[in-house]
């Protein structure tokens, strides 16, 4: 690779070559070779993919900052005179949809190119005809629903997987489309987008954000990220049922996730509760939530594991069997153990519902039960 010839190409602040590609994996897809970053450094976000052969930089998706209080969180992040569009955060798995040498792939938030995501989106969305006007653009997509192999969260008319496009960006500098031009331009492609609530000015969008996150917590929904108009700056925040949620998910694989991971959440309900919670019988509700989403978890996984239970994260997915078969090579590749648990077909598609085994969780446990010492 001529790292020099990137190094410009990427407009980093890195002075050297070394600095930028200093976490730098050699990948092959479809007998191609990529580069891919896999730290952000120097203004370069992680994931960002270099194809060589086809002369081809598809940029990461940015870091989205989180605020922990809407009063004064949301008015200090913006500026004066902005206007602040609220859109729905939707609980799925990030993906890039880019055309590298005329050929949709898509990317994960770390880069790989997952063969399962690339063989749906090229199914379920105009793909041909968008990059055939847009080749240098990027799809920046959620795929939501409860069969995707990396997420489950269900949504309400969504019956196995779909996209939802959030962002579009140019491929190579990551520059956005503004919100309301993105907005149309999906709409002119029939993309399905995240819900929009509304627009204000930074010093009057506290009241919708926080009617929106009421809104989205009641119907057990993730969040809000909150965007300027022009698509440049953005910030997210999250509901209550999703801080649980994720304390649930973590706990029920407790040696699986860092401490960081359930700290944070625990960190983000309590700058929540202090600022949602005026009264003490909601703030006690709230407690016993968060009690209930830490303990049953991983009460279950220790009694799961002593009933002999294999413990994971469990999906399903569907499609074509060859690219069933891909995906469940595509995650050994990357050293997960997968158990397969159930292999039909259905409507002439291969219907697979595996579990990505957890074995630190698995192996501390059984490790304890059977009497050893901390
Ligand atoms: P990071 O902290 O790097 O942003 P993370 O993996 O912790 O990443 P999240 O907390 O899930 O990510 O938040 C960012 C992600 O939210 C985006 O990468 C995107 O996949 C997802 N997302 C869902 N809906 C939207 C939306 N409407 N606008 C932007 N991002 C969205």
């Amino acid at each position: 690779m001529d790292r020099d010839e990137y190094l410009e190409r990427l407009g980093t602040t890195a002075e050297t070559p070394e600095d930028l590609f200093e976490h730098v994996e050699e990948r092959s897809t479809a007998g191609r070779t990529h580069y891919v970053l896999t730290a952000a450094r120097h203004g370069v976000e992680r994931g960002t993919v270099i194809v060589e052969e086809a002369e081809t930089i598809v940029r990461g998706y940015p870091s989205i900052p989180r605020i922990l209080v809407l009063d004064p969180g949301v008015p200090s992040f913006f500026e004066d005179g902005e206007t602040v569009v609220i859109e729905e955060k939707l609980d799925g798995f990030n993906v890039r949809i880019a055309a590298v040498g005329g050929e949709p792939l898509a990317f994960t938030r770390s880069g790989y190119v997952c063969p399962y995501t690339t063989g749906r989106a090229r199914d379920r969305l105009p793909l041909e005809a968008f990059f055939a006007t847009h080749p240098e653009k990027t799809l920046c997509a959620e795929l939501v629903g409860p069969e995707t192999p990396y997420s489950t969260h269900d949504y309400e008319g969504v019956d196995t997987h779909e996209f939802r496009i959030f962002d579009v960006r140019d491929r190579e500098t990551g520059a956005p489309f503004a919100v309301d031009d993105r907005r149309g331009l999906c709409e002119e492609y029939g993309f399905a987008q995240p819900r929009l609530f509304g627009r204000a000015a930074p010093a009057d969008a506290v009241g919708p954000t926080r009617a929106a996150i009421e809104e989205l917590d009641a119907a057990g929904r993730e969040g809000v990220v909150l965007k300027s108009a022009d698509g440049e700056r953005l910030v997210k925040y999250t509901t209550e049922t999703q801080h649980h949620e994720e304390l649930a998910y973590a706990f029920s694989l407790p040696f699986d996730h860092g401490r960081d991971f359930v700290f944070s959440r625990i960190v983000r309900d309590a700058f929540q509760a202090a600022e949602f919670d005026a009264d003490d019988d909601r703030l006690e509700e709230r407690a016993h939530d968060l009690g209930e989403s830490i303990l049953r978890p991983m009460v279950s996984a220790i009694r799961a594991v002593e009933a002999g239970e294999t413990i994971g994260e469990r999906h399903t997915v569907r499609g074509d069997p060859e690219t069933i078969g891909a995906l469940l090579d595509h995650l050994r590749e990357q050293s997960l153990t997968v158990g397969l648990e159930s292999d039909r077909r259905e409507d002439g598609e291969r219907v697979l519902e595996f579990v990505k085994v957890a074995e630190s969780s698995r192996d501390r446990i059984r490790y304890y039960l059977d009497g050893g010492t901390r």
